[in-house]
């Protein structure tokens, strides 16, 4: 193993190597040989000293005025469209996604920059008539503090861009921990900034285990506010971490339906199933995973759905005509058979379920789309949520019916209809439980101008991410009562 780069923390404006000098190296989930890199494994005095940077560098960054703010924002989105293309190969290599998708996603972070520059310019607060008319009522809006961002692997930049650039446009400080499964994207997001002068202490990078920097980012006096997207089951045990003061926003899980009633639309529904389902090997948050196929109409549109499944093509994200990459981790790899082995005895395999390890896969983590039908309504493949390309389909009487089903789930992340009756579209609309209603499109994709989040076990129920709802949590009120 030669020339591994060594990558490091971003602490009170110095690049700069863990405390212990311990590290941890990043494999390339397509070829487990490929070295990406080699990070700081963090401790808890790191990331003590990353908040405490943060904090000091909290009121000058909160006086700064919004257009130097929106300055650095607008450089960093430069400077990260000037590299996407090379840092979207490095994304590739560490976290597995298509080429053109990884760039894509670089792309994305700096619109989201561009955004949140100018959208930030123009929030406000309110004026009140008052009792006393010797007295002007009014409320600012100010930022928190101290912000800590905790993102995932599968969107290892968009993600963390959509909390980091609101964060620091409203005048908070941050520490951003991305995944350990693909610190260097992330590591280019921070990058962006440090390019763009950020002043020293206001955004600091600390990569290391949850276990390790985790408690610190959470319970730390000086968090002000945690922003973390990943699983449910982390997202509750940050949640309740939290002290009283420390606000939180948790994106979480997903097991997201598509529905589809009518014979005519099966077409559009097999599609939409195939992108919304298979993208990302299926390791998107809001990717399709349950399928509700009106009974009558579900062995032509499973007919059609296995011959456009089993025409997919598995490969490296490298390769530019491959439609399904590998699986992000040896973990998710390890889930998602786990999870095939239990379907074979829950449902009917219908293609795929296999793990690919000849040849060019032989030291990757590559599994076939798979898909399920008979799926009984209490399956396992039915209510979990899998976070690889397995797809349920599952039996139902009619629209109601389909609702009911859709519904009765912990999560309400994203929901989409295949339909062309505008009196069904408006229903849904109405009746679905999800943050996220799609109609004649894949359950997956959302805008950045947009509020993004979900309902129940999907998401805290307080703030959305996003568009201009997503400035609101990086904002508290005061009220000010001033005699004239
Ligand atoms: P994860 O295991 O929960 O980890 C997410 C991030 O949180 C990582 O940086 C992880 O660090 C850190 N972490 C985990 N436990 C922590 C704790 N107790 N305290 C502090 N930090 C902690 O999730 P993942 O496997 O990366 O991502 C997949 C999950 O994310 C899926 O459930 C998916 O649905 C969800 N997701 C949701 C959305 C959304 O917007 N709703 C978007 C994308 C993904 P380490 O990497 O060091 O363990």
């Amino acid at each position: 193993m030669t020339n591994v780069p060594t990558f490091q923390n971003y602490i009170d404006g110095e690049w700069c190597a863990s405390l212990t000098g311990a590290t941890f190296d990043n494999l390339n989930p397509a070829d487990t040989r490929d070295v990406v890199g080699r990070f700081q494994a963090s401790s808890q005095d790191d990331a003590h000293a990353a908040v405490r940077a943060a904090a000091v560098a909290f009121p000058a960054w909160k006086r700064q005025t919004p257009g130097a703010r929106a300055k650095i924002l607008l450089d960093a989105a430069a400077y990260l469209e000037q590299n996407a293309a090379r840092f979207g190969e490095e994304l590739t290599r560490e976290e597995g996604k298509q080429k053109a998708l990884a760039k894509d996603e670089f792309m994305r972070a700096a619109q989201t920059l561009r955004y949140y520059a100018i959208e930030a310019q123009s929030y406000g607060g309110e004026t009140f008539p008052s009792d006393d008319a010797a007295s002007l009522v009014y409320t600012v809006r100010e930022p928190l503090g101290v912000v800590t961002v905790i993102s995932p692997w599968n969107f290892p930049v968009s993600i963390p861009a959509r909390k980091i650039a609101p964060a620091l446009i409203c005048g908070n400080t941050v520490v951003f921990k991305p995944a350990s499964d693909a610190p260097l994207s992330g590591l280019r997001l921070a990058e962006a900034f440090v390019e763009a002068g950020i002043p020293k202490g206001v955004l600091n990078f600390v990569t290391g285990s949850a276990s390790a920097v985790g408690p610190v980012l959470v319970g730390a006096r000086e968090v002000r506010a945690v922003s973390f997207t990943g699983s449910t089951s982390a997202g509750e045990q940050i949640h309740r971490a939290a002290s009283l003061s420390t606000r939180t926003q948790m994106e979480l899980g997903g097991k997201n339906p598509l529905i589809v009633l009518d014979a005519g639309d099966i077409d559009l529904a097999v599609d939409l199933t195939i992108k919304g389902g298979f993208s990302l090997a299926g390791q998107a948050c809001t990717g399709t995973s349950r399928v509700l196929v009106a009974r009558e109409i579900r062995a032509a549109f499973v007919e059609r759905l296995a011959a456009k499944t089993a025409a997919l093509k598995v490969g490296s994200g490298m390769q530019p005509d491959i439609d399904i990459g590998p699986l992000a981790t040896a973990g998710q790899l390890r889930t998602v058979l786990d999870y095939i082995e239990t379907g074979k005895r829950e449902a009917t395999l219908v293609c795929g379920g296999e793990q690919l390890s000849d040849g060019d896969f032989a030291h990757g983590y590559f599994v076939t789309p798979t898909i399920f039908t008979d799926v009984p309504r209490d399956a396992r493949i039915a209510r979990e949520e899998i976070f690889g390309p397995v797809i349920a389909v599952i039996d139902v009487d009619d629209y109601d019916d389909a609702i009911a089903v859709a519904n009765d789930s912990e999560y309400g992340l994203a929901a989409a209809l295949v339909t062309r009756d505008a009196k069904l579209m408006h229903r849904f609309a109405n009746d679905i439980e999800a943050g996220t209603v799609k109609i004649n499109r894949t359950t997956t994709g959302n805008l950045v101008n947009a509020p993004f989040g979900g309902l129940k076990r999907s998401s805290t129920a307080t703030f959305r991410e996003s568009g201009r709802d997503g400035l609101e949590f990086y904002l508290q009120t005061k009220t000010v009562y001033r005699g004239i």
